[in-house]
């Protein structure tokens, strides 16, 4: 009888055993740092790259006019978001990146609150409480409404200096972007958070010092770096940095966490051209963002364990390409000057990329990359500590 029992125990133990994953990639290195779960392969490090106003149009204009290619031709998996916000059917980059960032619908101009008001904390703080880097590169200020959506919380869009401040509430391990006014020469006090930053292990450089390609940042400091006082320009009148700073972002972020990181990288400038009904604006942004999705999707296929996704918070302009459009010179119109309602397109590339085939709300993406973080819980947890 105990024999009997202790074979069927050994038999039950056996057959309890996991089965070996059955990986796609078995041909990655031992210690890899890609986490299995249940044969699933999980990325390491997420790249979210936002084109605001980036609708289909603008990417098939940019296309077009890039010889019939894009980057964006690589990313194998294909899905929609619904853009609407809670207030209304129209949404802005505010309420649009706070359902990316903390998986709520809110009201425009909203930026990490709900409807209440009331914080959200964001993906970004996430990634930072479960010990990744974590970095921002804007071609806008790094408090416009995008960014400020990853990382602030506050009642309206508008309140830059309240949201330069947030940045001191968080570890954020690289920055990029325009808005150093909004940092050490503010109207509402006299404090100098470049300062504070400093004083927090923060390296801080600006573009009137020093070439942000020539910078030297220490692999044990947080950086941030100022391309502008206010907004930078458009690409057309110089701007240059996207892509060379979204690739030193990656190089520091691996540098700052064995655990993986999470980077957020907008191609700002799209939206400007359409509210300003402005095709050559667009397509040369447009094509700027591109080039820096080619960088990214190669740092990606040869690392192996980066989910790149790539989307847009809404269209701007209800732009399309009409009779009279050759190849390479379209002709276009415009029917608003604000932006539109359309499904926006999600591209996705690497570990856990097909989760984000479908149509879905945008509030699915911050879902969505929880789950290829392999994140606990539900998330969506609400800052209750009253701030000044
Ligand atoms: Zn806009």
């Amino acid at each position: 009888m105990k024999n009997l029992a202790l074979l069927f125990l050994l038999i039950s133990v056996i057959s309890c055993n996991p089965k070996p994953h059955a990986s796609s990639e078995g041909a990655l290195p031992p210690n890899s740092g890609v986490h299995m779960n249940g044969g699933i392969t999980k990325p390491k490090n997420i790249i979210l790259m936002i084109g605001d106003g980036m609708g289909i149009t603008q990417i098939t204009a940019g296309m077009y006019m890039n010889g019939n290619k894009l980057n964006l031709e690589k990313f194998p998996v294909i899905g929609l978001h619904k853009t609407h916000a809670s207030s209304g059917l129209i949404t802005d980059s505010a309420a649009a990146a706070t359902s990316f960032a903390s998986g709520i619908k809110t009201y425009n101009g909203a930026i990490g609150v709900n409807n209440d008001t009331i914080g959200v904390k964001t993906i970004l703080e996430e990634a930072e409480e479960n010990n990744l880097a974590t970095g921002m590169v804007a071609t806008s200020t790094i408090v416009h409404a995008t960014p400020a959506a990853f990382i602030a919380h506050e009642k309206r869009r508008n309140m830059y200096e309240d949201i330069a401040d947030d940045f001191l509430d968080t570890e954020i391990d690289f920055f990029v972007g325009g808005g150093k006014k909004y940092f050490d020469r503010r109207e509402s006090d006299d404090r100098d958070l470049i300062a504070e930053l400093k004083d927090k292990n923060y390296t801080i450089s600006d573009y009137f010092t020093e070439e942000l390609g020539k910078v030297f940042i220490p692999k044990n400091q947080n950086f941030g770096y100022f391309t502008a006082d206010a907004d930078p320009l458009p690409v057309s009148k110089g701007r240059g940095y996207l892509r060379a700073a979204s690739k030193m972002g990656i190089k520091h972020l691996l540098k700052r966490s064995d655990e993986g990181f999470f980077l957020m990288i907008e191609g700002s400038q799209i939206d400007w051209g359409g509210h300003a009904n402005n095709s050559e604006y667009i397509i040369t942004e447009m094509l700027d963002f591109d080039k820096t999705i080619g960088a990214v999707h190669k740092f990606a296929e040869k690392n192996g364990e980066t989910l790149v996704i790539v989307t847009a918070d809404h269209e701007t302009g209800g732009y399309s390409i009409v009779q009279g459009s050759k190849m390479d010179s379209l002709a276009t119109k415009f029917t608003t000057g604000y932006h539109t309602a359309d499904l926006i397109p999600v591209f996705a590339y690497g570990p856990q990329a097909e989760i984000f085939s479908g149509i879905y709300e945008n509030t699915a993406i911050y879902d969505k990359i929880r789950e290829a973080f392999g994140f606990k819980g539900p998330g969506r947890e609400l800052i209750v500590e009253e701030k000044d």
